[in-house]
């Protein structure tokens, strides 16, 4: 008899801090952030078949038009590295449901990684040891080891070396999405032209830590970081505008999501995000939501 269908969810992630360091030999920028799942979700159904397929689907304000149905999705990418693991020759039916916009900043791609690492190996009942899953998703790509993980995070290395760390808090976030979304790899070359050579090592900042630790809303505002802000900021000048009006709105600060064009806005409590919210919507954001964090990483919501 053939196992029931998988399904797995996964969250968003934003960067509470983002260091980008200097380009390491093997090509990627060195990173040090601190990454934190947020209640935005894309799932993915894992069923057995015989060859490799996709489907895309979505909520209607999210435009999949640009995510790849051909092996270049990572998606797929991330089932047929698991089959390769384990020197298995089998395939599987891949359904993705998106909540996460596409090339919004908030690692989506990623996400659908890490789900479906998790959904085919419990649709499989391949029991791969965490540590294993974990090092699999950090060959797919610098976000999808956090994706399993979620919580509140460091990453090290180019952003796939995750620990988890304490978060005393429950954050509220305001999340402006937007038409266009940015490529992160230009995103990264504009930084490069903005900066020169002499880039030192990034850290991960104590006061952004002690923030967190301490549950403190008003400190967390003040240490919250982007290298990537001024870059993406460069090329989508009007979203200087959406964080301007969020801070203006009562939020206690705001934020490029990674490498953008998505922007988060800290707020102090759940009445405060719904008024940013309805301010920014009031001036004409159509998909702004309202957000909490830290959440759980890649999980099973359907196995029979
Ligand atoms: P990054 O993770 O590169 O920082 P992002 O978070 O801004 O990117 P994603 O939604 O993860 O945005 O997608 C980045 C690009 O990856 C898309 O433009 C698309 O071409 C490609 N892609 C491949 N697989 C997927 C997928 N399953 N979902 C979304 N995009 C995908």
């Amino acid at each position: 008899m053939s196992a029931a269908p998988v399904t797995v969810r996964a969250a968003a992630k934003i960067n509470l801090c983002l260091g980008v360091g200097p380009v390491r030999d093997d090509g990627y920028h060195a990173l040090a952030t601190v990454y934190q799942a947020i209640g935005m979700y894309d799932d993915v159904t894992a069923t057995e078949a015989d060859g490799w397929s996709l489907r895309v689907s979505a909520h209607e304000r999210i435009d999949v038009t640009e995510v790849p149905l051909d092996d270049s999705n990572i998606a797929l990418r991330a089932g047929r590295l698991l089959a390769s693991h384990h020197g298995l020759d089998r395939a599987a039916a891949l359904d993705i449901d998106k909540g996460i916009p596409v090339a919004g900043g908030l690692a989506g791609g990623s996400a659908d990684a890490a789900a479906t690492l998790l959904a085919l190996d419990r649709l499989w009942r391949l029991d791969t040891p965490d540590e294993e899953l974990l090092r699999l998703a950090g060959e797919l790509g610098s976000d999808v080891p956090f994706a399993l993980l979620g919580g509140t995070a460091r990453g090290d290395g180019h952003g796939e070396q995750v620990t988890r760390v304490a978060d005393a808090g429950s954050w509220w976030w305001v999340v402006v999405e937007s038409d266009i979304g940015l490529s992160t790899p230009r995103i990264y070359a504009e930084l490069d032209q903005m900066r020169g050579d002499a880039v030192p090592d990034p850290e991960v900042s104590v006061a952004l830590l002690d923030a967190l630790a301490a549950g403190d809303s008003t400190a967390l505002a003040g240490a919250l970081t982007n290298d990537l802000q001024e870059p993406a900021l460069h090329v989508r000048p009007d979203l200087r505008d959406v964080l301007a009006l969020g801070v203006a709105a009562g939020a206690l600060q705001g934020l490029v999501s990674g490498s953008g064009p998505t922007c988060v806005l800290l707020c102090a409590d759940h009445e405060s995000a719904q008024s940013v919210r309805a301010v920014l919507h009031a001036a004409g954001h159509e998909r702004v939501q309202v957000a909490t964090g830290p959440v759980a990483g890649a999980h099973v919501v359907t196995y029979a």
